[in-house]
């Protein structure tokens, strides 16, 4: 629809006069009184600040006050400060190429002082005196204070009431600015921040001085601000750069830092998401994608993890001017953010809770534990990655010749037979019962974290106890996320072991490398079922893929399917049901499916079949068996779709239980 044209008839050209200008510029970084709360933040860290106290009257539209510590500014400078496009930060182009600080653009304060009535008040180390510059009247005059600088907007938006209908209430505008503050203290916890609302103090974060490192230090700011309660259930991120060599593909120029939530302590929201990129708060696509494959396999349905990461990257290789509350950054190369970020969370989501100490001691207890109220702040949930989980994992595998891990499972040949009846149960056969690796009971108790088999439960749980009280695992769900990390570690390994054979031609052998395979195990006995059209079809279109799986399927007449061989990490699983449900999940493709794009899908359900069945009776050296398995493998904490596999109850709980010592 074109209006009519008396009413699009042409108005003269005209310059917009300067206050329109900068009224109009403000409307792209100032929306609401939090935006104004996060600029001066950033002008106060810029400036040196050690202690930052922000005060606000109905939500922050009548006041906000910023005061700070930093270095202030001199009487002549404070006029300019107002000024559009006035800064001391950067000078040239080059300088923008390097930014450190976080404001550059000389916008925000020209941009506040267009849409409220502003005063700055300044004073510089070593003046008798500062100066106050009112940015209505534009008069200056003298006033006793101590050095740093104090910003004063009254009333947001009067002079433009459109904006100022926008506004919430002065609750939600609170809680907004509120939270600009915490985004900024969660980043410098060797600065303190109070902030007041309608004169009474609502929060205040002190500065930590004793940490010689800013990673302690940040521990324990996130601790006061997330939480006892995030800290108790997230644990430490940490990738360093420049990478170990050998980590091939890894980024380089990146270091990644923080917490992440365990899997089970997941929101309905993604509120609890906290990105720092060079010590700015940012949201950015390429982080959160990360992040949110990272957590891919451990994390189900539509719950959100929480974290908080801080990313250090060379400033040349990040642009921070793509926005203009500087909110969204680009990346030169988001690959290698993608990576490093995806990397950093998957090793810290990975590696076993329960070993998380060698000396398990309570703390390493904490992160899978519901009463983390006793924990202290630095050790709960501590990485588990580095050099004490492996160490307590090789520890128990020397003790434990069952315990297989996959680099052995690819490189010993496979026999063809069953090692073992096809009904023993894989990870404890009777010989694990054997004095020489069953500890006594007391030395378990010392040194395993999970502990030792007591009982089991209705066929469904392990009842465990060790130093910290009762342990109690689903056994279903921690075995299968055993086998499927098993079938995942061979899946990965078959794709580096070299694929050129004698007598094998340069393509073959290339077509061979690029396609992994399971491991296959023929079976003593085939075994032959009656299948339907669809079934046949369904082997005989994915040939390639079945035998990738390891397994041996093909057609024995119009009507039946016999099995010759299945992998040989699900050695104990029924053949016919396994082949059963690969085949339902293969029909959902055409012929020209690629497994490798949906290993970890194909796997997972497979691993199902491979996992002991729930109301199979286990002897105790079948338990204590699995228990070891899982403080060896990676990601144990959650079976294949999130949910924990483990839970530790303290005596502690169970006195409160039975009102004990009350
Ligand atoms: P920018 O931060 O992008 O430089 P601002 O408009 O926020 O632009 O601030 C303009 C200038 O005023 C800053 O470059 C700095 O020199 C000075 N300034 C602002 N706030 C403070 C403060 N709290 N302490 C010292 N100087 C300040
Ligand atoms: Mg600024």
């Amino acid at each position: 629809m074109r209006s009519s044209p008396s009413s699009a008839s042409r108005h003269p050209l005209r310059e917009l006069p300067d206050h329109l200008i900068s009224q109009i510029a403000a409307g792209e970084v100032i929306e609401r009184p939090a935006s104004v709360v996060r600029e001066l933040l950033d002008n106060a860290l810029d400036a040196g600040a050690s202690q930052i106290t922000v005060r606000l009257l109905a939500g922050g539209v009548r006041l906000i006050s910023v005061e700070d510590d930093g270095h202030g500014m001199p009487a002549e400078d404070l006029p300019v400060a107002l000024k559009r496009h006035a800064t001391s930060k950067i000078a040239s182009l080059d300088d923008l190429e390097s930014v450190t600080t976080m404001g550059f653009r000389g916008e925000a304060l020209a941009a506040i002082n267009a849409v409220s009535d502003c005063t700055l008040s300044s004073c510089c180390e070593g003046q008798p005196h500062g100066y106050q510059l009112s940015g209505q009247t534009g008069e200056l005059r003298p006033v006793a204070r101590a050095r740093g600088t104090t910003v004063e907007i009254k009333e947001l938006f009067l002079s433009t009431p459109a904006r100022r209908k926008f506004l919430k209430t002065d609750a939600t505008e609170f809680s907004h600015c509120l939270e600009a503050v915490r985004r900024h203290a969660l980043c410098q916890p060797e600065v303190g921040f109070a902030i007041w609302h309608e004169g009474k103090l609502v929060q205040q974060w002190r500065p930590s001085t004793a940490e010689s490192t800013i990673h302690p230090a940040r521990q324990r700011r996130v601790a006061d601000v997330l939480g006892q309660e995030f800290v108790d259930n997230s644990v430490s991120v940490a990738l360093d750069a420049p990478s170990p060599a050998g980590s091939v593909g890894l980024a380089r120029s990146i270091r990644v830092s923080g917490r992440a939530g365990l899997p089970d302590a997941s929101r309905a929201r993604n509120d609890q998401q906290f990105c720092y990129v060079n010590g700015r708060y940012v949201r950015d696509k390429v982080i959160s994608h990360a992040a949110r494959s990272a957590y891919e396999d451990v994390l189900h349905g539509h719950r959100h993890p929480s974290f908080v990461l801080y990313l250090e990257v060379d400033p040349s290789r990040v642009d921070v001017n793509v926005h203009p509350t500087k909110i969204e950054v680009r990346f030169r190369d988001s690959r290698e953010v993608h990576q490093a970020v995806r990397h950093a969370l998957e090793a810290a989501l990975a590696a076993p809770r329960a070993t998380t100490q060698p000396n398990l001691s309570d703390q390493a207890f904490v992160a899978a534990s519901h009463s983390a109220a006793q924990a202290s702040v630095s050790g709960a949930g501590e990485p588990h990655s580095g050099p004490n989980a492996r160490l307590a994992s090789a520890r128990y595998q020397t003790r434990l010749p069952w315990a297989e891990s996959g680099a052995n499972a690819v490189a010993e040949p496979v026999p063809p037979w069953p090692a073992r009846t096809p009904a023993a149960f894989d990870i404890a056969g009777v010989e694990t019962g054997s004095g020489a690796q069953t500890p006594t009971p007391s030395e378990a108790l010392e040194e395993w974290p999970l502990g030792q088999a007591l009982a089991q439960l209705h066929g469904v749980y392990i009842l465990a106890q060790n130093r910290r009280g009762l342990v109690i695992v689903d056994m279903h769900a921690a075995h299968e996320r055993i086998v499927y990390e098993r079938m995942k570690q061979q899946w990965a390994q078959s794709h580096t072991v070299p694929g050129a054979q004698v007598g094998q031609s340069a393509v073959q052998a290339s077509a061979s490398t690029s396609m992994a395979r399971l491991p296959s195990q023929p079976l003593l006995i085939a075994h032959t079922f009656a299948a339907s059209a669809l079934e046949i079809a369904t082997a005989q279109a994915h040939q390639a893929t079945l035998q990738a799986l390891g397994l041996d399927v093909s057609a024995l007449t119009a009507s039946s399917l016999v099995i010759r061989a299945i992998p040989s990490s699900l050695h104990q699983a029924n053949p016919v049901e396994l082949v059963r449900s690969v085949l339902a999940d293969l029909s959902q493709h055409d012929a020209s499916f690629v497994v490798e794009r949906a290993h970890d899908d194909l796997l997972a359900s497979m691993a199902c079949h491979g996992a002991v069945r729930a109301h199979r009776a286990l002897t105790i050296p079948e338990m204590n068996a699995l228990l070891r398995q899982m403080e060896a493998t990676e990601r144990a904490d959650q079976c294949n779709h999130g949910r924990p596999t483990w839970r530790q109850i303290s005596t502690k709980e169970l006195d409160t239980l039975f009102l004990r010592g009350r």
